[in-house]
């Protein structure tokens, strides 16, 4: 069994039609390098697959479980990482424990062993344990993005997104933070999906591409098929 489906997925604002009847299965830990020009539909995409949105027409699936339209347990990692700069790596990791245990226990009874040392443990997989204690803000642009992986790998989800993850940070902060998600994504068999623009990345890091264009799917393949033009 597929460990995602996505199945004929349409979304409409109107008339202009941000995705158009796509359709894919991702095995589990497969990596995915999301290519396409701005306004292809590569957030919408992602946006429909954690369910911030709802799509037009199809479906989402996790194994059996149909989960269009619902938050479930999906790790996010945005291009603006939205850290509390005041707070430490470690909390800030630790905050991704929230939205997988239950809210109110988390927010009453504060958080338990287990959750500290998933979040200790997300650090080392970022390279960050020796920063655990740092301030947030006071962090590079990279290593900020790198707490954001870890707090995503501290939710445990059965499939992690990442939309533009490295959009803002300079060539060499960009591989590294790519480098990380790779081998976090790797040591947990994490499924991944990644929408990326700059090639040399795409090119570096992807396994497997899937290319839209105008809403639509226009390749779906590995490293050896991969033309510049996607
Ligand atoms: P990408 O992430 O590849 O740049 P988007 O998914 O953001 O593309 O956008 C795909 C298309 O859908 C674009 O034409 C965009 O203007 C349109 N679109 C995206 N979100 C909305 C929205 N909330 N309302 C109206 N149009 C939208
Ligand atoms: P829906 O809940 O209908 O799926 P979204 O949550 O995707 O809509 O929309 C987010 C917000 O972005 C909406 O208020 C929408 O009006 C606004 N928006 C409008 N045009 C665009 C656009 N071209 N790209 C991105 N967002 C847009």
């Amino acid at each position: 069994m597929p460990a995602i489906t996505v199945e004929n997925l349409t979304k409409r604002y109107g008339d202009t039609v941000a995705l158009d009847d796509v359709s894919f299965e991702l095995d589990e830990g497969e990596f995915v390098v999301l290519l396409g020009p701005s306004g292809a539909g590569k957030s919408t995409l992602l946006r429909l697959l954690n369910g911030l949105t709802t799509p037009t027409e199809g479906g989402v699936y996790i194994g059996d479980d149909e989960v269009t339209g619902k938050r479930s347990d999906i790790g996010m990692v945005f291009q603006m990482h939205y850290l509390v700069e005041t707070m430490s790596a470690y909390r800030n990791a630790l905050t991704g424990a929230l939205s997988r245990a239950d809210f109110l226990d988390s927010v009453l009874t504060r958080y338990g062993r287990e959750d500290k040392v998933r979040a200790l443990e997300a650090l080392d997989t970022v390279g960050l344990l020796d920063e655990a204690r740092q301030r947030a803000g006071s962090m590079s642009g990279g290593q900020q993005q790198r707490v954001g992986i870890a707090r995503a790998l501290v939710q445990e989800p059965s499939l992690l997104l990442a939309d533009e993850p490295v959009a803002s940070l300079d060539p060499k902060a960009a591989e590294e933070v790519m480098g990380y998600m790779k081998s976090a994504a790797a040591e947990r068999e994490l499924t991944t999906i990644a929408s990326l623009h700059q090639v040399n990345l795409a090119r570096e890091f992807g396994e497997r591409y899937i290319g839209l264009r105008d809403g639509a799917v226009v390749f779906d393949g590995g490293r050896d098929d991969l033309t510049m033009d996607v």
